[in-house]
C-alpha cells in the first residue's frame, strides 16, 4: 500500500528542517518526469519508438558502431528540440533551484541529458548520464560543448580522426558518470528526494537504498513506481505542484 505524503510527513520534513542546527544535506535525484512538463520527448507516449526503432536500441555503443548516421540523427534531433522555442524549464525546475539557493547543502543529481536545471539557475547539478550539449571523441580525450548537428564525417579537432565524435551521453551498457561522488553524497544525505524517475534504470533506482537510515526519503511521481516501497512517503502528483509544497516546507518564509 502506497504511503501518501501526509501532514504527518510534512511535519517530519518541517521538524527536520527546524530542529537541525546545521545545514541539511539535501540530495535530489531527477528523471524524465521533470523534463516531460517542459516539452522534452520521452518517447513513452510512442511505445518508446523513434522512427520505428526502440530508443534503447539507438542509445547504445553497438548501435553507434553499426549505424553511426542513424544514431547521430537521433541525437541531432534531440539537441535541436532542446534548443528550440518549444522547450523551456518549468516550475518544477524553478522551485528546486529556489531550494538549491537556500542555506542548505543541496545537490541535484540528474539522469536527464538536457540543461533545464542549469537554465533555471541551478548551480550544483551532476549529470550522471552525460549532456546533450556536449560531445566527446571516442579516440582521444577531446570534449567540448556543441549546439550544431554532429555528422559522421566530422573530424575530431584534437586527434583528427573521422567519425569518432559522439554525443557525450552515457549509453545503455556504459558506466554512468560521477558515481563515487554521488555515493558519497548519498551516504551523508538528511533528505533524499526522487523526482520523476521511473525506478527502472539502474543504478539510479538503487540510490534510495544508499542513504542513512535516518534520512527522510521522499518520492515525487505521477504514478506509483516499482521502487515506491523503499521511500518514507510519496507525492503522487506533478513535479511542479509537489516541489512547490516541498519548497514551502523547506523555505517557510517564501
Ligand atoms: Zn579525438
Amino acid at each position: 500500500m502506497l504511503k501518501q505524503f501526509t501532514i504527518f510527513h510534512m511535519d517530519i520534513l518541517k521538524k527536520k528542517v527546524a530542529n537541525t542546527n546545521r545545514k541539511l544535506n539535501i540530495v535530489f535525484l531527477t528523471g524524465a518526469g521533470i523534463s516531460a512538463q517542459s516539452g522534452i520527448k520521452t518517447f513513452r507516449d510512442h511505445n518508446g519508438l523513434w522512427e520505428n526503432h526502440p530508443v534503447e536500441q539507438v542509445a547504445t555503443p553497438e548501435a553507434f558502431h553499426a549505424n553511426p548516421t542513424l544514431v547521430q540523427k537521433f541525437y541531432n534531433q534531440r539537441r535541436a528540440q532542446l534548443l528550440s522555442d518549444e522547450v523551456s524549464f518549468n516550475d518544477g525546475h524553478k522551485y528546486m533551484t529556489e531550494i538549491e539557493s537556500s542555506e542548505h547543502n543541496v545537490v541535484i543529481v540528474t539522469q536527464n541529458v538536457d540543461d533545464l536545471h542549469e537554465r533555471s539557475g541551478a548551480k550544483n547539478v551532476i549529470h550522471m548520464h552525460g549532456e546533450l550539449l556536449k560531445m566527446k571523441c571516442q579516440d582521444c580525450s577531446y570534449r567540448n560543448e556543441i549546439v550544431e548537428d554532429l555528422e559522421v564525417e566530422n573530424k575530431c579537432p584534437s586527434c583528427g580522426a573521422t567519425g569518432s565524435l559522439r554525443p557525450d551521453i552515457v549509453w545503455f551498457g556504459e558506466m554512468p558518470y560521477h558515481m563515487n561522488e554521488i555515493y558519497e553524497l548519498l551516504e551523508e544525505a538528511d533528505i533524499f528526494i526522487s523526482v520523476g524517475t521511473s525506478g527502472h534504470v539502474y543504478p539510479a533506482a538503487m540510490f534510495v537504498q544508499n542513504v542513512p537510515t535516518d534520512c527522510l526519503k521522499v518520492e515525487v511521481n505521477i504514478n506509483e513506481t516499482q521502487i515506491s516501497s523503499n521511500f518514507d512517503c510519496h507525492l503522487v502528483e506533478s513535479s511542479s505542484s509537489a516541489l512547490k509544497k516541498i519548497r514551502d516546507y523547506i523555505l517557510p518564509q517564501k
